[in-house]
């Protein structure tokens, strides 16, 4: 093994990562990237099918967050942001709140997507508790949905294989049933279904919400949950029963938000109005870490008051509002406009989906997921009873070794094999991208 390789087995623990699986497959040293290319030390390259892990949006190393990025470091590296604060943070929040959806007007910082979440979840909270109703102390959530691996995000997330373990340590919070079209928890398809499973979600709600403070949903995507791609209506029949029952909408759009699916925000695809957002990933195109939480005024003000009232949101990261990470989620956001990002989108997205329909017609390929740059295939045993292949047969991992020999990084999540690409890719890399992908699966 390349004296490197054996050095990272020798100190680094990976995340999600059985180590003892490295000694025969161990990772893949990259040495820089380009584009939407990573490059090893044997000089292969891989296309960067999965941004990176859904975080890459404009290519790797753009020479204007490059740019950025070296110009902060000149002047400021950081600061903490209690009783001080700079530039960098009030252009950025100015501009985050000028292209929010809704009525959302105030920006909280922090440093990554968990950590976004539990602002939002604990925000929601003490709203309750600030304004007199204590008893809404609960959230609800979908048991698929997934809002990262700190306590309190594991506890509003799907338990599953990942999780499970931990389940003891979780709060209690109700579960409503997910919108998974291609295993409707109602028995249904869409060709004959009302949404019916936001009844259940109703139900819940008719029931508790004098306890409950949250709902809690990623957006028209449930990304880690399989890249499940549900109707817009089920989130706009969602956001509507919040408003009935009197509790907060809280949208995770930590992987959907910077235009993965093809608008800036993926709840704009349903015109909902929530009461917070939480964004990281795509946040600063990939390359340094950086959380928000966006927030209506409404909120704001429950917490506004004289010191000895005890209204004070007392959270806070280490890292909040790095300067440096600030002036490259502002260079990104430029990008943005610049580069028209989002108005190029709409082709790109109709070629993807083009392309991937012709994924059904393969043995082991049942259901086809798109919308905007993602793209899912549901792997299955047998296509008549859908009967999903056995976790020890490990199929994407199967499949991710061939795809890295033909330059593609095709990471499963469980049966699931997915393209979640970087925005700038081009037409000819998606086509390309595509065939390679269809021509691994052929052979199952
Ligand atoms: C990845 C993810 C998170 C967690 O973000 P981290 O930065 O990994 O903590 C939360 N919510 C969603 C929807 C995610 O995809």
């Amino acid at each position: 093994m390349d004296k490197w390789l054996a050095k990272d087995l020798k100190y680094n623990w990976h995340p999600y990562t059985q180590m003892k699986d490295c000694r025969a497959f161990p990772p893949i040293l990259i040495e820089r990237a380009k584009g939407i290319k990573l490059y090893d030390n044997h000089g292969n390259f891989y296309y960067d099918t999965i941004s990176s892990w859904w975080c890459n949006v404009h290519g790797h190393n753009h020479p204007k967050i490059v740019e950025a990025i070296t110009k902060q470091l000149k002047s400021l590296d950081h600061v903490l942001f209690a009783g001080f604060t700079h530039k960098n943070a009030i252009s950025l929040a100015e501009k985050l709140v000028s292209i929010a959806p809704g009525d959302l007007k105030k920006v909280f910082f922090s440093d990554n997507g968990s950590t976004a979440v539990e602002t939002a979840l604990k925000m929601s909270f003490q709203y309750w508790h600030n304004i007199g109703k204590r008893d809404k102390a609960r959230f609800v959530s979908l048991d698929a949905g997934y809002h990262g691996d700190t306590i309190g995000a594991m506890s509003v997330g799907g338990v599953n294989l990942f999780n499970e373990i931990f389940s003891p340590l979780f709060f209690k919070s109700f579960k409503a049933p997910s919108p998974y079209c291609y295993r409707c928890p109602m028995g249904k398809d869409r060709g004959n279904c009302q949404i019916d499973c936001v009844n259940a979600l109703e139900d819940i709600l008719k029931k508790h919400s004098k306890e409950i403070a949250a709902i809690i949903l990623e957006p028209l995507v449930m990304a880690a949950g399989g890249m499940i791609i549900y109707p817009k209506e089920y989130l706009s029949k969602a956001a509507r029963l919040a408003k009935k029952y009197g509790v907060h909408l809280i949208l995770d759009e930590v992987a959907t938000g910077f235009g993965r699916t093809g608008r800036m925000f993926a709840c704009e695809h349903a015109n909902v109005k929530p009461d917070f957002i939480c964004l990281s990933k795509g946040i600063t195109s990939g390359t340094l870490p950086l959380g928000v939480t966006l927030i209506t005024d409404t909120i704001y003000k429950a917490f506004y008051g004289d010191y000895k009232n005890k209204k004070t949101f007392y959270h806070g990261h280490t890292y909040t509002a790095n300067p440096i990470a600030c002036a490259a989620a502002l260079a990104s956001l430029d990008i943005f406009e610049e580069e028209k990002t989002l108005e190029n989108l709409t082709e790109k997205s109709k070629l993807l989906h083009a392309g991937l329909e012709k994924f059904r017609a393969l043995s082991i390929v049942d259901d086809v997921r798109q919308i905007g740059m993602i793209g899912a295939l549901e792997l299955v045993k047998n296509k008549e009873t859908k009967e999903p292949f056995g976790f020890e047969e490990r199929i994407g991992l199967r499949i991710y070794k061939e795809g890295l020999k033909k330059h593609l990084i095709l990471r499963p999540l469980g049966n699931i094999i997915y393209l979640f690409l970087p925005l700038c890719t081009k037409t000819t890399e998606i086509e390309l991208i595509l065939d390679k992908a269809h021509r691994i699966l052929t052979v199952y």
